[in-house]
């Protein structure tokens, strides 16, 4: 029986292994289905993680320090991909792909988030060569040059304003005549002198070359072609919370989630069930940084400790 589990090797569920490891639990196992590291191992530079400026180092080179430092407190990998936990009494059963369950008495959910892609052509061949999902992570790189940004839901909208501070022009592109995101955060956008917004237009192609991007093609509702010569496209159609594991049989959700299948916690990241708890992307309201991930990994594993005091 493990004293707690954790699903998913990102920045908040090595975050919860350190803290888990360091303070005094023994018997706590990371199950990660690829390499640890999470999301940020996509990136090719991190500017924003307090205390880390080192730009020629990757957002792989950033994250194999974390590992090392867990190990080193005890904390064991296995790469497992989990597919579902069931609760089992007081305790949790974990369900591996090709291995038998595991049970442990608490449970850190991990499992982030994914972006969606648009599908576009030549999206993921360029996806960190100028093709992103995170202008608080990305925008600077594109400080008084061109961007477009596709969506019509509140993240665009919001994003392609934070953008339009830094960049020298921001084009929104968006599918429909009308936007999806709140009508002030629309009002606020069309007020921005220099973003400019072009609808009823899809994004047909991506272009680039070894440098990485240098151009988008656009279709709009006539079928008349363009092309932006651009080297940064930021695309924010939705996210998909990776949620499967808290799945059961009859489609419901092991805890509670919200309309977006994100985890409900509270601010000890304490899901609605006792002894389950969920850090990182995959709650309600994250922010989708590094450092929020690793706090909250930081937390869950903190209360994790208690509950496991109190339950003895
Ligand atoms: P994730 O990083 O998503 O990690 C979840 C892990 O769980 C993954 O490793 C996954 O393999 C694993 N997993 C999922 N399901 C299972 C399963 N069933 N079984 C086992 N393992 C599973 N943030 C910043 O602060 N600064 C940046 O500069 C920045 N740049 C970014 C650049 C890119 C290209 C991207 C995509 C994101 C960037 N972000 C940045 C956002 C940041 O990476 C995320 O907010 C953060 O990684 C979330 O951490 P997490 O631990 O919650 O989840
Ligand atoms: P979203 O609301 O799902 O919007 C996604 C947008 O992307 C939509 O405009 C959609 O177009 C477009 N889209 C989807 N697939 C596409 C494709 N393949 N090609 C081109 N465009 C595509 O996602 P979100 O903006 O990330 O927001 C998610 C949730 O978080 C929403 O509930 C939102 O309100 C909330 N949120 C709130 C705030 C806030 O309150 N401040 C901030 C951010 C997010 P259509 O409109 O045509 O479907």
């Amino acid at each position: 029986m493990l004293d707690c589990a954790i699903i998913g090797g990102g920045p908040a569920g090595l975050t919860a292994g350190l803290y888990t490891t360091r303070g005094g639990l023994k018997n706590v196992v990371l199950f990660e289905k690829g390499l640890p590291g999470g999301q940020i191992t996509q990136s090719s530079e991190i500017e924003n993680y307090p205390g880390f400026f080192d730009h020629t180092k990757s957002g792989m080179d950033f994250m194999d320090s974390w590992q090392k430092q867990c190990f080193s407190f005890g904390l064991e990998h296995r790469m497992d991909e989990v597919l579902q936990i069931q609760k089992d009494g007081e305790n949790f059963s974990i369900q591996i792909a090709g291995k038998d369950p595991v049970l442990a008495k608490s449970i850190i959910v991990c499992t982030g988030s994914t972006p969606k892609r648009a599908g576009i052509i030549g999206e993921d061949e360029f996806f960190g060569k100028g093709v992103s999902t995170c202008a608080t992570c990305d925008g600077f790189f594109y400080k008084n040059k061109e961007v477009a940004v596709l969506g019509g839901g509140d993240t665009a909208l919001e994003e392609a304003y934070y953008l339009s501070n830094i960049c020298s022009k921001v084009y929104l592109i968006h599918r429909r005549d009308s936007f999806r995101a709140a009508p002030s955060t629309v009002q606020r956008v069309e007020n921005k002198k220099n973003i400019e917004i072009i609808l009823d237009t899809t994004v047909t192609k991506i272009l680039g070359d070894n440098m990485g991007v240098n151009g988008i093609l656009l279709k709009d509702k006539n079928e008349n072609e363009t092309k932006l010569e651009i080297p940064g496209i930021f695309v924010f159609v939705g996210h998909n919370v990776n949620n499967n594991v808290l799945r059961t049989s009859d489609n419901n959700f092991l805890c509670d989630v919200n309309g977006q299948g994100q985890v409900i916690v509270n601010l000890k990241m304490h899901t609605s069930v006792e002894g389950l708890f969920a850090a990182g992307d995959i709650r309600i309201d994250a922010p989708k940084q590094v450092i929020s991930a690793a706090g909250d990994g930081a937390i869950a594993a903190l209360e994790v400790i208690s509950y496991l005091q109190e339950r003895s």
